[in-house]
């Protein structure tokens, strides 16, 4: 039982997997660089998207936005329309991930001739987010200060596949027991290198660098 089990969950993984690469294909093909942005709730991914557009809107980078949320709601959504880029919202039904199909369907309801930067809001979950390919260049993992220095030993499969990692709410560092060496060594024990940004969406702190990867990164 447990054998037949297996090979339908690599059935599921491996047509998850050709979907996301017909993704990177249309991204590609409009030149836009795609980033796949994951968190627990709370972390900060709609403040960080926010931010990334209010600073980048200066420069008329136009962004595209896709949200993934469990629950049948359009509160992040509505945030991201209310400063004018297009935005598709994503309710999974329960699902605790976004996968290749749901992002295919985004992907028809984005104007991608006219986008340069796409940022998808995954549903907030350290969890299985990891094991879906979405299509997308870039996988991007916020972890934030209140949610403890021991993240990176607990959910150590995000952090291997990690592209770039965001230490957000720093501002908060000196009112809680964020232990940031013990934090940053599980994180190289895991992903050696790996690229790191500390910041705080809220005072500003930081963002500068993160916007600066960004523009380098995305094709001009
Ligand atoms: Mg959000
Ligand atoms: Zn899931």
């Amino acid at each position: 039982m447990t054998e037949k089990r297996i090979t339908i969950v690599e059935k599921i993984l491996d047509a998850n997997d050709r979907l996301a690469s017909e993704n990177r294909r249309r991204l590609n093909e409009n030149t836009i660089f795609a980033i796949n942005l994951m968190a627990s709730p709370g972390a900060g991914k709609t403040s960080l998207i926010l931010a990334t557009i209010h600073a980048l809107l200066d420069q008329s980078v136009p962004i595209g936005v896709i949200e993934g949320d469990t629950a049948p709601v359009t509160i992040d959504a509505d945030k991201i329309s209310a400063v004018g880029m297009p935005v598709v919202q994503i309710n999974t039904g329960g699902e605790c991930h976004l996968d290749a199909v749901m992002v295919e369907n985004a992907l028809d309801q984005l104007p991608l001739a006219t986008l340069d930067l796409v940022i998808v809001e995954n549903v907030g979950n350290l969890i299985c987010p990891a094991a879906f390919k979405l299509g997308t260049h870039s996988n991007v993992l916020i972890a934030s200060v209140p949610e403890g220095d021991d993240k990176p030993y607990k959910y150590p499969n995000i952090y291997r596949g990690l592209d770039v990692l965001i230490i957000n709410k720093i501002d908060l560092l000196p009112y809680l027991d964020f232990d940031m060496d013990y934090f940053r060594q599980g994180v190289e024990m895991l992903n050696p290198g790996l690229k790191t940004f500390a910041l705080s969406c809220k005072t500003g702190e930081g963002l500068e660098a993160w916007l600066s990867w960004l523009q380098a990164t995305k094709p001009s």
